[in-house]
């Protein structure tokens, strides 16, 4: 497709390129960063079946989104894998015209079983989320009963099926694994070819009690890094990649870090978000999404769909992690559980 056939630039020339969907607000992990079971415990009000976008409605928004620019998906969440027979949604997607890439984000704790038939129904890649190899504190960060060897199964039963390469999302946070946990990840990465990324702990929602003292800065990591195994950076593989790519010196693979609070990246963001129950977010840090279901189960034709995402996109003047301070950080802001990472 040429440009002059899809939609415009945002507002800061920006292009709308990923799309990342989250297909449940639902997780068996609460881990502390995100859904804290202070706040997502039993009380909460998750959303009903009958709220979330159905199979065919998310297609037909890809579709809508495909035409706009959109090449890459990733499907996320709350945990994607709590979403029934989720390979079947990964199979409309991979069929829609445009979209060369269908990616997943997952705890892998339900992957074991899954990698074969997710990679039998188009998916291209996982990237795992992962903050110690270390079964206590795997189970302190996470909140969860779900033992780190069946995370670990999920990874292996990923690499074998070749959904790869496979990436291990690590989100540092200071006292909680910037121990022994930053080289054991590394090391990991190294012995078996996964790119291990570290994420600078970030301010999402307004339920994690965020501190900037609770950042790890990139730089730090960096450097701890490559006192234990030199490392040189690598040019990014496409314009607006979020991570650092760093390789290491003695041939064993790479690493990367995402500073999305000390380095942030708003200049060449051409991300978009949909939510469970079919809001289109343009930011992270946003606090109200536009309404995309009521079209969708509306009278509204694809055409004017499109015009309508189309013009959301255009509007666009999003660049929140360029503008964060102590005083953002207490803004309304909606939960990443809701709207996937
Ligand atoms: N449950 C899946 C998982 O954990 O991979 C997908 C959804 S989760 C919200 C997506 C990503 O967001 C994960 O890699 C997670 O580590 C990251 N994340 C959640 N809260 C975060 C925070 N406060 N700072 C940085 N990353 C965060
Ligand atoms: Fe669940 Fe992922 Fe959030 Fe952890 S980061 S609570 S696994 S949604
Ligand atoms: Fe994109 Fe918003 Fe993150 Fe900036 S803060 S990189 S605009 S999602």
């Amino acid at each position: 497709m040429r440009d002059s056939e899809r939609a415009g630039p945002d507002r800061f020339g920006r292009w709308m390129r990923d799309l990342r969907i989250s297909v449940t607000d639902r997780c068996n992990f609460r881990c502390r960063y995100c859904m804290p079971r202070e706040v997502f415990g039993a009380d909460h009000a998750f959303l009903d079946r009958a709220e979330l976008l159905t199979f065919e409605e998310i297609t037909r928004l890809v579709r809508a989104f495909s035409r706009q620019g959109v090449r890459k998906i990733r499907l996320t969440g709350g945990e994607p894998l709590l979403r029934r027979q989720l390979e079947k949604l990964v199979a409309m997607l991979t069929g829609v015209d445009g979209i060369d890439d269908v990616a997943l984000t997952t705890n892998a704790s339900l992957l074991a079983a899954k990698a074969q038939p997710l990679r039998d129904a188009g998916l291209s890649r996982v990237t795992v989320s992962l903050d110690s190899l270390d079964q206590d504190r795997f189970a302190r960060i996470s909140d969860t009963r779900v033992p780190l060897a069946e995370v670990l199964r999920g990874i292996a039963a990923a690499d074998q099926v070749g959904l790869t390469p496979i990436k291990v999302n690590t989100v540092v946070k200071r006292g909680m694994n910037d121990g022994a946990d930053i080289l054991e990840l590394a090391e990991f990465g190294r012995e078996h070819g996964y790119v291990v990324r570290f994420i600078e702990y970030m301010d999402v929602g307004t339920t994690n009690g965020w501190r900037m003292s609770d950042v790890v800065p990139a730089r730090e990591i960096v450097e701890r890094l490559h006192a234990a195994w030199p490392v040189a950076p690598v040019d990014p593989d496409y314009p607006g990649e979020v991570a650092q790519r760093y390789r290491y010196l003695d041939g064993r693979g790479e690493v990367g870090i995402i500073a999305s609070v000390t380095e942030p990246f708003c200049r060449t963001c051409t991300r978009a978000r949909l939510s469970a129950q079919g809001e289109l977010f343009t930011c992270l840090f946003a606090a109200r999404g536009h309404d995309l279901r009521a079209l969708v189960r509306g009278e509204v034709d694809d055409a004017e769909l499109e015009r309508r995402i189309e013009a959301i996109w255009g509007r666009r003047t999003d660049r929140y992690s360029e503008l964060r301070t102590a005083e953002t950080t207490n803004r309304p802001k909606v939960e990443m559980s809701y709207i996937g990472g």
